[in-house]
Order: C-alpha cells, then structure tokens, then sequence
C-alpha cells in the first residue's frame, strides 16, 4: 500500500466487507418512486421509467422513497474513482464531458443505482466519484475507446472500490 494513501487505507477497511450496507434490507412491498433521481420501484428493482414516474407520483398511496443509489450520492459513499489528466483533457473538456455524461446517462438507464457523486479539481487532476465500481470503469473505458491514452484500474483489497485513471498527454 502507497504511503500517500492514508485515505486509501482507510478505505480499503471499509471495503473488505463483502456486504453492501445500502443494500435495501425492507423492499417496498409493492411500487415506490425515488423523487430525487425519479427511479421507479417495480418488480423489485429500481429503473429508469420516465412515464411510469409521472404516473406513479400522482397516486397518494405510492411511498416516496430515496432509493439506494440517491442514498449513497447524498452520503458520499463512493465506490468508483475516475481520475482525468493530461493535457488533452485540458484542451478537449467540452467533447469529453459530453461524452461522459452520455455514458452515465446509458449507465443509469440500465440501472439506476449508478450514479456520479461530484466532480472535483485536485491539483489539476479532475476526480469523479461513482457510487459503484462498475460506474467508474466504465467511464474510464468510454474515454479509452473514444480518445485512447492511458488507462489504469486499482483495485481495493476485496475488491469492492475501484479507482480507474486515465491520461493523455496531447
Ligand atoms: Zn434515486
């Protein structure tokens, strides 16, 4: 483990279990919506469903439930890391936002529990953090098949946090 990863570590602890905490120990029994990120239970797992939402949000007895994915946004609980450098990003982030956001969207309709936390600058290096692991690899792997450069994974102990950095110089 490198030194600079007093975070790291402490993550890695977090991470050995197998178990997720936001997994939902009491499903609803029957529909629920999310009216944060409009998710709608049904056949007990969260989707995407636009048209569904609208409907559902009209009926009284329809719980308002924040769903796991939302959870973990509101409580920064990251499990993906994707780290953008170089100075092509410097000089593209237009193209390359828009490019991720599309994959977030496509992300999100296949299930709505990945989610993007924030975004963030740290000494130049732009840092995305997921609420999955999956989230992050896979933006990692748009931004390589899109614009190649370097991409790397590192893998917590266990497994269960990923942090996935890309580069490209020019
Ligand atoms: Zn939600």
């Amino acid at each position: 483990m490198s030194k600079k990863g007093d975070k790291w570590i402490k993550h890695t602890h977090v991470f050995e279990t197998t178990e997720d905490p936001y997994a939902m120990k009491e499903a609803p029994a029957g529909e629920a919506i999310c009216p944060r990120c409009k998710a709608v239970f049904k056949d007990k797992r969260w989707v995407i469903d636009e048209e569904l939402y609208e409907e559902l949000k009209e009926i009284d007895t329809v719980p308002q439930l924040i769903c796991p994915g939302c959870k973990k946004a509101l409580e920064q609980y990251a499990m993906g890391y994707l780290y953008i450098s170089g100075g092509f990003w410097e000089s593209h982030k237009g193209d390359i936002m828009k490019l991720l956001n599309n994959e977030y969207e496509r992300a999100r309709n296949i299930n709505p529990l990945h989610q993007i936390i924030n975004i963030k600058d740290e000494d130049g290096v732009t840092v995305i953090e997921t609420t999955t692991d999956h989230l992050a690899q896979r933006l990692g792997r748009a931004l390589y098949r899109a614009y190649k450069g370097d991409l790397e994974f590192k893998w917590s102990k266990g497994d269960k946090l990923v942090r996935v950095y890309w580069h490209r110089d020019k």
